[in-house]
C-alpha cells in the first residue's frame, strides 16, 4: 500500500483502527504537519487527522510568505521577529523548490508610518534579527532610486525607498510536502475524517472518535495523547473536551487577498507599502501572470467555514492599490480570483486585529488535551518543539515511559527538495527542461509545485504520449493528476485545483479551460460514474464563481 493514495484509503483506515498511536493530531493545516513530523522523527507512532483536505484552513489562504515578520518590529515583537526571522532561513533551506527568495520594495511616503531613519534602522535590525546573508542585506534608496525600481510608484507622496529579501511560497504545497515527507518517514495522515469527540479512561483523553466523512462511519481511533492543531477551530474542537473553556480563548481576524492579470499592475518586483487611510500595510505580489495582493485584518465572527472576500474588503485593497500606482486605476472588474482567510489568533481584551500578538499559545485542558493556537506559516517548526516539549511533560507527569529523542526536523528536507545547493536544484530543472524544451514553461511551473518529484510525472507524460498518441502537454495534466491522486491524496477536484496546483487562484483562466480534462483523468483514475464527475466539475466551477462573488 502507498500510505498517500487515494486509492489505498480503505488500508489506511484499517491501519488506522488497528493501531494504538502514541500522538494523534487533529487538523491538516501546516501546524499539524509539522507536528507530524517533529512527531515521527523523534520516535513517536504519530497520525494526523483532517476533517477536510490538507492544507483546506488558513493554510492556503496566507499571503504566502516565509518571512521574518517585518511589521512586528513595529509592535517591538524582537522576540518573534527573531525567531521567524531565523526560521526563514531554515524552511528556505529545508523546502527549497516551494520556497523562493523574492525581493521587496518598500517606499517610504509623505506621512507614511515609517520615516527614511526609522525604516533604514528598522531594516538594518530586521537583517540582524533574521540573521539575513551578505547579499540579501537591505538597500536604502534615494527617490530617484526608488522611481526607477518602479516607476508606476505615487511620485506625489514618495520620499524614498528600500529594498530587501524576503520568501515566497505556497502555503498548501508547503503544508502537504511536509505531510508527505513525514509519511515517507513512518508518520500516517487522512484526509475527509472528521474528529467529533474523544475517547477516555480515568478521566483521561485515551484516543479521538473520528467520521470517515467519505463513508460516514463512525471510527474509534486510540491514542497515548492527542493535540489540538486545528487553527481558527481550535476551540470549537476544545468544547468537544470541555464544554465551558477555561482560560484564553481565540480571536479570530479575517484577512483577504485579491489577484489581476500582471498586464493590469505589471510590477518588477514585490512592493510593501502603507495604507494611506489607517497606517496598516499591504503586499503586492508578482507571481506568473498575476499579481496578487493583501491583506486585509478585521475582526472576524461569523462561521468559521467558509470566510468570503466582501465588496467593502475589495475597496479597502483596491482605494490602496490605487493611490499607491495612481496609473493603474483598478476597478472590482479587474479581479479574475481572491481568498479570505482567518487568522487563529488569542484574544487580549481592547486590542484592534492588527495589534493582536501573532505568537502562539498552547492550553492543556483538565482531561489532557493539548491545543495549540496563533503563530505563523513561518513558524510552524518551532510550534511542533514546543508542543513535544509538553507532551513530554506530560508522559513525565503521568508516568508514562516513552523515548522522545531531540528534535531533527532543521535538517530534514520536504519531499521534493533533494538538493543540497541552489545549483544542484537549477542543474536538475535545466536536466527536465532538456527532455523537452519546447515545453519549458510548463516544466518549470511543475517543478516548482514537485520539486525532485516533478521526474515521476515527466516520464509518465512520456510513456502516455507513447502509448496514447495525445499530445505531450494533455498527456502532463493526465500525468500530474495521476501523481497527485496516487501521492498526494487527492480526492476532489478541488483538492487538485485549489490546493496541490493553485490553479484557481494563480491561473484561474487556464483552469476553467482544462477543467473537462482534469475531470477526465480523475474519472478515469478513481472509476467516477459520469454523475459524480459532473458534480465535481460544478462544484469547481462554483469555488470559481464564489471567489468572485463581492457580497456587501
Ligand atoms: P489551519 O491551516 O486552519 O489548519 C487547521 C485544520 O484543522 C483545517 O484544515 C481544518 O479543516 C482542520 N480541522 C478543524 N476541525 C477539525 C476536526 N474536528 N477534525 C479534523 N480536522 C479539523 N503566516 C506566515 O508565516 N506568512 C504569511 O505570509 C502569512 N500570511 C497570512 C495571511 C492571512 C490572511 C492569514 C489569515 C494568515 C497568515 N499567516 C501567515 C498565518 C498563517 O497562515 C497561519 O498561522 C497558519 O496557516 C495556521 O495554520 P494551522 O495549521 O494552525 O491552521
Amino acid at each position: 500500500m502507498s500510505k498517500m493514495s487515494a486509492l489505498d484509503r480503505s488500508e489506511l483506515i484499517s491501519e488506522l483502527k488497528d493501531t494504538d498511536w502514541d500522538l494523534i493530531i487533529i487538523g491538516g493545516g501546516i501546524t499539524g504537519a509539522g507536528i507530524l513530523l517533529d512527531g515521527v522523527t523523534r520516535g513517536l507512532k504519530t497520525i494526523l487527522i483532517e476533517k477536510q483536505d490538507f492544507a483546506w484552513g488558513t493554510s492556503s489562504r496566507s499571503t504566502k510568505l516565509i518571512h521574518g515578520g517585518l511589521r512586528y518590529l513595529k509592535q517591538l515583537e524582537i522576540g518573534l521577529v527573531r525567531e521567524v526571522g531565523m526560521e526563514r532561513a531554515i524552511v528556505y533551506k529545508n523546502a527549497r523548490h516551494i520556497v523562493r527568495p523574492e525581493r521587496m520594495l518598500l517606499p517610504i511616503v509623505e506621512n507614511g508610518s515609517l520615516g527614511k531613519t526609522t525604516s533604514a534602522i528598522g531594516l538594518w535590525i530586521y537583517d540582524w534579527l533574521a540573521d539575513v546573508d551578505k547579499e540579501e542585506r537591505r538597500i536604502m534608496l534615494t527617490r530617484e532610486e526608488t522611481l526607477k525600481a518602479e516607476e508606476k510608484l505615487n511620485a506625489d507622496i514618495l520620499i524614498g525607498g528600500g529594498l530587501y529579501y524576503e520568501y515566497r511560497t505556497d502555503d498548501a504545497r508547503l503544508t502537504i510536502e511536509i505531510i508527505k515527507k513525514a509519511v515517507e518517514l513512518g508518520g500516517a495522515a487522512i484526509n475527509y475524517a472528521e474528529v467529533s469527540g474523544f475517547i477516555y479512561q480515568n478521566e483521561q483523553i485515551v484516543g479521538v472518535k473520528m467520521i470517515d466523512c467519505l463513508k460516514n462511519e463512525n471510527i474509534g481511533v486510540n491514542g497515548k495523547c492527542v493535540v489540538n492543531a486545528t487553527g481558527p477551530w481550535v476551540d470549537k474542537v476544545r468544547k468537544l473536551d470541555e464544554p465551558m473553556i477555561r482560560g484564553k480563548r481565540l480571536q479570530l481576524t479575517k484577512g483577504v487577498h485579491l489577484v489581476v492579470p500582471k498586464e493590469k499592475l505589471n510590477l518588477n518586483q514585490s512592493v510593501y507599502f502603507d495604507v494611506a487611510e489607517d497606517g496598516r500595510m499591504i503586499f503586492c505580489i508578482p507571481r506568473a501572470e498575476i499579481v496578487y495582493m493583501g491583506t486585509t485584518d478585521t475582526m472576524y465572527e461569523s462561521q468559521v467555514d467558509q470566510p468570503t472576500t466582501t465588496m467593502k474588503d475589495v475597496k479597502y485593497i483596491l482605494t490602496a492599490v490605487n493611490h499607491m500606482f495612481p496609473g493603474t486605476d483598478l476597478k472590482p472588474t479587474d479581479i479574475i480570483s481572491t481568498w479570505a482567510g482567518l487568522r487563529p489568533l488569542i484574544h487580549e481584551d481592547g486590542k484592534d486585529p492588527s495589534e493582536l500578538s501573532r505568537k502562539d499559545e498552547i492550553f492543556i485542558s483538565k482531561r489532557g488535551l493539548i491545543s495549540i493556537a496563533g503563530g505563523k506559516l513561518t513558524g510552524y517548526r518551532k510550534m511542533s518543539e514546543r508542543i513535544l516539549k509538553e507532551i513530554k511533560k506530560k508522559n513525565e507527569q503521568f508516568g508514562i515511559e516513552q523515548d522522545i529523542g531531540p528534535s531533527q526536523s532543521k535538517e530534514i528536507p520536504v519531499s521534493g527538495n533533494t538538493f543540497g545547493s541552489e545549483e544542484e536544484m537549477s542543474a536538475h530543472l535545466d536536466a527536465l527542461i532538456n527532455k523537452a524544451k519546447e515545453h519549458e514553461h510548463r516544466i518549470k511551473q511543475l517543478f516548482f509545485r514537485y520539486g525532485s518529484n516533478t521526474d515521476q510525472i515527466i516520464e509518465m507524460a512520456q510513456q502516455h504520449t507513447l502509448n496514447e498518441g495525445t499530445s505531450f502537454e494533455q498527456a502532463l495534466i493526465f500525468a500530474e493528476v495521476d501523481y497527485a491522486i496516487k501521492n498526494e491524496m487527492v480526492l476532489t477536484m478541488s483538492d487538485f485545483c485549489i490546493r496541490r496546483t493553485g490553479m484557481l487562484y494563480f491561473d484561474p483562466i487556464r483552469l476553467i479551460e482544462n477543467l473537462e480534462q482534469i475531470a477526465d483523468a480523475m474519472q478515469e483514475i478513481l472509476g467516477w460514474s459520469n454523475e459524480k464527475k459532473d458534480e465535481e466539475m460544478r462544484l469547481v466551477r462554483l469555488a470559481h464563481r464564489m471567489v468572485l462573488d463581492f457580497q456587501d
